[in-house]
């Protein structure tokens, strides 16, 4: 065979290398415990679904839609895509398995790849991976209060302080109505002056003008209309409630009005964490209710809130703020034949013990004994197990403890028992 090209992962994804990884898995198990403590339940959708989910739920007047969507023909001709956020696959699943019946509320979390055609760049990626949580069944702003709670747990409980929550309320569709108007007429002035994308939201999705980065669009925005300024009696009175429900649980907030969220099926409570250490002050989650979804995506009329947020942005964040991942894993023994002709004990000891729970490495590729006790120091390994000649002419193992220079040999079938307790005490 001729040597070929190296084949490079695709623009905009990345490997989690070994060195990494255990990053993932302390953000995802924190969250996961977060989510026990507020008694959520996991739901796994597939990572693709019928495009057609996400065009009638996320819009397709989105950028989500419009630009960054992953759409493919199967052999069979069906029009699919790769999931570029995870509620409507959950609200899918919801309507198809009727998870309603018997249960007022449902309340569930993901965890997973996400994809989007997105431009590269720091914190933005085309393969990212998201948690997230829904609170299906009440309109109560009780829900809403809990599922910031939940998000402000989430972000505390990793140790991080620079953050700052924002919320907003965008009103029902009546509310939305005459906001949209009052938007148009007021960007209608300046549309010259707005970017190509603006010129189009005006026409299909007003609201998105308030979040555009372009720095002219920016400033106009400054001065738009506020959207609490529109807010019929029953939104505003929903918006009061979950602030007073925060304030009592001494939850800190600040109302941003421009805070409008990238997908249409959002309604009243809005919400976005937001990374104040980094200059482009870049969201760490967001979230808001999506009343109207289940009964538009064909299910029964269900309100629902929820929050969805990236764990790469986390990530960076920690690395920001020098807080710890926990520990990246190790052997607690790593298991050494000081002669050639010990391999053999040497495997069956290591064996043994992992059979018996303990995290055991052992040496097949170097055969000296400084090489192996230099690997044995380097893989973080607490103790050493020790058979040359002489421990398996006697039928024991020596232990080396590599942190305190100490050393015992005992019988082989003792070692178990022996190292169990050594090594509890060691975690
Ligand atoms: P969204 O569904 O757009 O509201 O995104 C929710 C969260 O997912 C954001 O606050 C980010 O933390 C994360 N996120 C969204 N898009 C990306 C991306 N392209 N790369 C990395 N993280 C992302």
């Amino acid at each position: 065979m001729s040597k070929q090209k190296m084949i490079k992962a695709p623009r905009g994804t990345y490997d989690i290398l070994p060195d990494q990884s255990y990053k993932w898995a302390w953000i995802s198990d924190k969250f996961k415990q977060v989510a026990a403590s507020f008694n959520y339940l996991e739901l796994v959708t597939p990572i693709f679904e019928s495009a057609q989910l996400f065009e009638r739920s996320v819009g397709d007047q989105t950028d989500i839609i419009e630009k960054e969507m992953y759409k493919f023909k199967d052999r069979k001709g069906r029009l699919l895509a790769l999931r570029p956020e995870g509620t409507a696959p959950v609200v899918r699943s919801y309507i198809e398995n009727n998870l309603r019946a018997g249960n007022s509320i449902s309340k569930l979390f993901y965890n997973g790849p996400m994809f989007r055609y997105d431009r590269p760049q720091k914190g933005r990626y085309r393969q990212f991976y998201q948690y997230g949580i829904e609170y299906i069944g009440t309109a109560d702003p009780f829900a809403d209060a809990e599922v910031i709670l939940f998000s402000d747990y989430l972000m505390s409980g990793l140790g991080l302080e620079k953050y700052r929550l924002e919320i907003n309320s965008i009103g029902c569709s009546l509310c939305s109505e005459q906001y949209n108007k009052a938007l148009v007429t007021y960007f209608q002035r300046y549309t010259d002056q707005l970017c190509s994308d603006c010129q189009k939201r005006i026409k299909n999705n007003p609201k998105r003008l308030l979040d555009c980065k372009v720095p002219n669009c920016k400033s106009l925005a400054d001065n738009a209309p506020s959207m609490l300024d529109y807010l019929d009696e029953k939104c505003q009175e929903h918006f009061e409630q979950l602030k007073s429900h925060l304030d009592s649980l001494d939850v800190d907030y600040i109302v941003n009005p421009k805070i409008v969220r990238g997908l249409d099926y959002y309604n009243r409570t809005a919400f976005e964490i937001i990374d104040i250490a980094t200059e482009a002050q870049t969201a760490l989650l967001g979230g808001g209710r999506y009343d109207n979804l289940i009964e538009f995506l064909g299910g029964k009329d269900t309100p629902a809130i929820g929050m969805a947020g990236g764990i790469e942005r986390l990530i960076a964040a920690m690395e920001k703020e020098n807080l710890p991942f926990g520990e990246q894993p190790k052997p607690d023994i790593y298991v050494i034949n000081n002669d050639i002709s010990t391999k053999k004990e040497a495997m069956l000891v290591t064996a043994k013990l992992r059979k018996n729970g303990l995290k055991v490495e052992f040496e097949i590729e170097k055969n000296s004994f400084n090489k192996q006790f230099k690997a044995a120091l380097k893989s973080g390994a607490n103790f050493t197990a020790i058979i040359g000649e002489d421990e398996k002419n006697t039928d024991t193992v020596t232990i080396k403890n590599l942190r305190k220079e100490e050393q015992s040999r005992y019988k082989n079938d003792e070692i178990v028992a022996i190292m169990n307790e050594k090594c509890k005490k060691h975690r």
